[in-house]
């Protein structure tokens, strides 16, 4: 503690998070106070800062003398339930908040939440961060990717803490001020959109591989094993390889294969494909991955429709197929990366609009270089997009990075081979094919949207541009292609009374 006996920070909400993050900012020498709600998570969290090297932690039960224990100006993180739990404790705390403090919610919180809550705390002179956390219960204790955005001045308050208690990588701590209103909890949102691209391209690699390729569990653990020394060297295909080696404890065989095939999720890649869609990007691989939880909730349905098409001999397809097994697991690890690339793409297009959109002037490249450790999504690749940034700040999208370019050609045959060859036997790939589809549509210089804006000045009367002269036009295609119709109708008609003729 400081001389005066006060913590140099306080956090409030000692869940699996909170907890965990507070006995690392204790760790790394800042003093700290610690309230939840609930009594008893603030003895177990003063019980394990004793246990964990009587770490300086200090716990209150009453809301005010926690306020107080804090030195000025005092930063309380704030890790509760997103959404009206935070706003209770903001209200409770704030009464003895005293202007020129700062409140910094770490949850995964909407970013318009952050934005209207330090608008609220500003009429009493309170400082507001959101920021967000990522990196689970594991990260949180011994080092989180750190995405804190509000104030610049709030920011510098906690930036030495930040620094230390985030995860170190080589180019520094994986933490920076992200930007203004609520651009952390946006960039942690995508983040998590991102997330859930990854682990459903990983999970289709692994039904390829396993459904196609009839690798065992074994074989599996050692084919993500591998990979995780090379270009898919990530924290998500690091877990991916030990999880297929964890035996049942319950019965025989890996624990993997007895796990209900029922994703759940909190929210935050629904408000990344919402968002998607407010901005008007695209972002099918995200999307896709969010459709594919819905789709895994359908178990019953799914039983029963397998049934159905299993008397209709649908299943067959797979019993048919011969494949050679190392060919597909390169080809699989092609198609994998050249897919991810293409999700990162999307995710990173949907931070630079809304970073447009809102005047937050974000920093792509420092975004990729944060989240290279202590983050779900931690990669080595993450390290080529933040020198694909470095090399052109204004780049569109990484696909035309030269090196992501040549990489993605270089993969597209593997990549092409693998979504056919799960098309064919019925095994979806949805997400590889979604990321395929983006690539190739990315790539062409004419898509058939011509035909498309056709159709919509045709009955909507849209207007539509022209290829090869300035302007918009409207064409009364009715009326033109009803005439021409006509005209055709009559000349067959005279064609039929001619041949007609000619045979009497
Ligand atoms: P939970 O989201 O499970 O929330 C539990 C905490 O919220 C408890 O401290 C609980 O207090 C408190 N709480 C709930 N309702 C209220 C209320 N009305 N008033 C005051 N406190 C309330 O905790 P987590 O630690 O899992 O997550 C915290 C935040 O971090 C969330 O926004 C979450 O989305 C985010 N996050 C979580 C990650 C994870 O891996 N779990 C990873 C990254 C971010 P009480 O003990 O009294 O019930």
């Amino acid at each position: 503690m400081a001389s005066d006996g006060l913590s140099r920070i306080g956090l409030a909400g000692l869940a699996v998070m909170g907890q965990n993050l507070a006995l690392n900012i204790a760790e790394k020498g800042f003093p700290i106070s610690v309230y939840n709600r609930s009594a008893s998570k603030v003895d177990e969290t003063v019980e394990r800062a004793k246990e964990e090297g009587n770490l300086p932690v200090k716990g209150f039960k009453d809301p005010c003398e926690f306020v107080k224990s804090i030195q000025k100006p005092r930063c309380i993180i704030i890790l509760v339930k997103a959404g009206s739990p935070v706003d209770q404790t903001i209200e409770l705390l704030s009464k003895y908040l005293e202007k020129g403090d700062c409140i910094i919610d770490g949850g995964n919180e909407w970013y318009e939440n952050t934005e209207r809550r330090a608008e609220k705390v500003k009429e009493k002179g309170l400082l507001y961060l959101g920021m967000g956390v990522s990196g689970g219960e594991e990260g949180a204790r011994h080092g989180p990717s750190l995405m804190p955005g509000g104030t610049l001045e709030a920011y510098k308050y906690i930036e030495d803490i930040v620094q230390k208690v985030a995860a170190q990588v080589d180019s520094g701590p994986c933490v920076t001020y992200v930007g203004p209103g609520g651009a952390g909890n946006f960039v942690k949102m995508v983040h998590n959109g991102i997330e859930y691209g990854d682990m459903e391209l990983i999970a289709e690699a692994y039904d390829v591989l396993k459904s196609v390729g009839g690798l065992s569990n074994k074989e599996l653990h050692e084919t993500f094993y591998e990979w995780n020394k090379g270009e898919l060297e990530s924290f998500l295909i690091e877990i991916t390889a030990d999880i297929f080696s964890v035996p049942d404890d319950k019965g025989e065989g890996e624990l993997v294969d007895k796990v209900l095939d029922k994703t759940g999720m909190k929210g935050t890649g629904k408000w990344t494909v919402q968002q998607a869609a407010e901005l008007s990007v695209a972002a099918p691989t995200i999307a896709t991955s969010l459709d594919l939880r819905y789709l895994s909730g359908l178990k019953e349905e799914r039983v029963e429709a397998a049934k159905v098409f299993k008397s209709l001999g649908v299943s067959d397809l797979l019993a048919e197929v011969k494949v050679d097994k190392q060919e597909l697991i390169d080809n699989v690890r092609k198609a994998l990366y050249a897919s991810k690339i293409c999700s990162y793409a999307q995710g990173m297009n949907l931070i630079r609009a809304k970073s447009i959109e809102k005047g937050w002037n974000l920093d792509l490249g420092e975004l990729a270089r944060i989240w290279k450790g202590g983050c779900i999504i931690r990669a080595k690749f993450l390290d080529r997009i933040k020198q694909a940034y470095d090399r052109d700040p204004k780049l569109a999208s990484l696909l035309i990075d030269p090196e992501f370019a040549k990489e993605m050609v270089e993969r597209q045959g593997a990549w092409r081979k693998v979504v056919s060859l799960a098309i064919e036997v019925g095994v979806s790939t949805p997400g590889m094919s979604a990321s395929l589809g983006y690539f190739d549509t990315y790539r062409r210089a004419r898509l058939p949207a011509n035909l498309v804006q056709a159709q919509r000045d045709y009955f909507g009367s849209h207007t539509y541009e022209r290829v090869d002269m300035k302007d918009s036009f409207h064409t009364e295609w009715y009326k033109i292609a009803k005439k021409l119709l006509g005209d055709r109708a009559a000349t067959e008609g005279d064609l039929k009374i001619g041949s007609k003729e000619q045979k009497h």
